[in-house]
């Protein structure tokens, strides 16, 4: 009966003598002397500890019964799923010009149209809301807010189907934030509006020249102004885009939110990314699950993260991470139609999986799927974090979607940092 495989354990800093261990299945932690770790080690724990540990699922006593349990944890999650969740690009077309957007060479005229808009209510109502499921759609653009009649009638449609089915709509915004006025909220939120997702590439001059209006005109000023205004109606989640160069000056602009009078207690979890390089015609700078492995990729992340939670506001805490495309239920719709698992994929139309018209395709070879059960994965402690990486980075890496792109080098390095930023900075619930 032995320890947990998906467990890290390490000693202390604060505490000389005492060791930390960390499920990485379910983000529980305890702290405990040294002996104890090496009687789990031995196989010779009182009842007392071990039935402690098993609580906390650091202790197993069925390591056969664990490993199976994580080999059926996707498909048995895509069983019981009980919502539906798609991304849905509205329009290509964005107020901003930014130097780093993929979007700005070609976004003209690139807009959902109304019979685009119509298939994708029939194929949400049909397939989802008929089936009992409740419905999160997530905005996305260009700017979603340049097309707010498209995005009212496509929620006012998903709302009235799923209150005529006794199952929930929401829905969430990816906004650059420019035009996320206090008005324009209270006309979203009787259509399910929660959250939005807003970007501020760091502190006023930083983002001007990184976000600025197709005038050219800074736009960090309206967007605080329009998060001053909203931000006791929805959940507001600050993220922005970082390079080598500038990730350094970004916690001044969470400064520049506090000085403002917000209350980060009362937003969601800040998430900054990196500028990744741009994928077959797209980039990912606010869609990627991971920072990247490259050492100064690593160090701006922990720095940055450590920085927000110092300043009191949240940040995800490392948490079980699936690959959206591995979930069964869930979908991103391309402004015209065509259909993908995750935003950056929409760079390769070889990695399209079918379109509202035509139906969905099988993609379970195209993409991979399972690509983590395999014995070194299954093994791995950081299974739970990791399920055989990003399909993007691998893509972008190899130039296939074939195989895992393994998060170990970047898990080793940063797993206990980041259990101990969270050991001392996180707020407890
Ligand atoms: S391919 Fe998967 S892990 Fe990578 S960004 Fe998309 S959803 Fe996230
Ligand atoms: S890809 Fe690498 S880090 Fe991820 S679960 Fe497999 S072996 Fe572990």
């Amino acid at each position: 009966m032995p320890l947990s495989r998906y467990l890290i354990s390490f000693p202390d800093p604060g505490r000389p003598g005492s060791a930390i261990l960390y499920s990485t299945r379910k983000g529980s932690m305890v702290r405990v002397p040294e002996g104890v770790l090496a009687a789990a080690r031995a196989g010779s724990l009182a009842e007392a500890e071990r039935d402690l540990l098993r609580r906390l699922n650091i202790w197993t006593d069925d390591p056969a019964a664990e490993r199976r349990a994580m080999a059926g944890l996707v498909d048995h999650t895509n069983q019981r799923s009980a919502t539906f969740s798609a991304t849905v690009l509205l329009t290509l077309d964005c107020n901003l010009a930014c130097p780093y957007c993929f979007e700005g060479h070609f976004r003209a005229n690139r807009v959902m149209t109304a019979e685009t808009a119509r298939l994708l209510i029939g194929h949400v109502q049909r397939e989802h809301i008929d089936q009992g499921r409740d419905v999160e759609i997530r905005f996305y653009g260009g700017e979603p807010l340049m097309a707010v009649p498209l995005l009212k009638e496509i929620a006012r449609s998903l709302w009235d189907a799923a209150t005529a089915a006794g199952t929930r709509f929401s829905c969430s915004l990816v906004t650059n934030g420019t035009l996320l006025t206090r008005s324009t909220v209270e006309e979203l939120l009787p259509l399910g509006l929660h959250s939005a997702q807003i970007t501020l590439d760091g502190p006023l001059k930083v983002h001007d020249r990184q976000r600025p209006f197709v005038s050219g005109k800074g736009s960090f000023g309206t967007i605080l102004n329009n998060l001053q205004a909203v931000y006791d109606l929805i959940t507001l989640k600050p993220g922005g885009n970082y390079t080598r160069e500038n990730y350094r000056q970004f916690p001044a602009m969470l400064d520049a939110l506090l000085d403002a009078g917000m209350d980060p207690a009362r937003l969601g979890p800040v998430q900054f990314a990196p500028v990744h390089p741009k994928s077959g015609g797209h980039d990912a700078h606010s869609a990627a699950c991971f920072a990247g492995d490259e050492p100064w990729l690593m160090e701006a992340s922990l720095f940055l993260r450590e920085e927000t939670l110092r300043r009191g506001f949240s940040v995800d805490k490392p948490q079980m991470g699936v690959c959206m495309v591995e979930l069964a239920n869930t979908l991103v719709v391309n402004w015209d139609g065509t259909l993908y698992k995750c935003p950056p994929l929409m760079g390769w139309p070889e990695l399209s999986i079918g379109t509202l018209a035509g139906g969905i395709n099988d993609y379970r070879a195209s993409h991979d799927l399972d690509m983590w059960k395999n014995d070194e994965c299954l093994e791995c402690a950081y299974l739970p974090l990791c399920f055989g990486g990003c399909r993007f980075f691998r893509k972008l890496k190899t130039g296939a979607v074939d195989g895992v792109d393994c998060r170990r080098g970047y898990l080793d390095e940063a797993l206990e940092r980041l259990v101990l930023q969270d050991l001392e900075l996180q707020p407890r619930p």
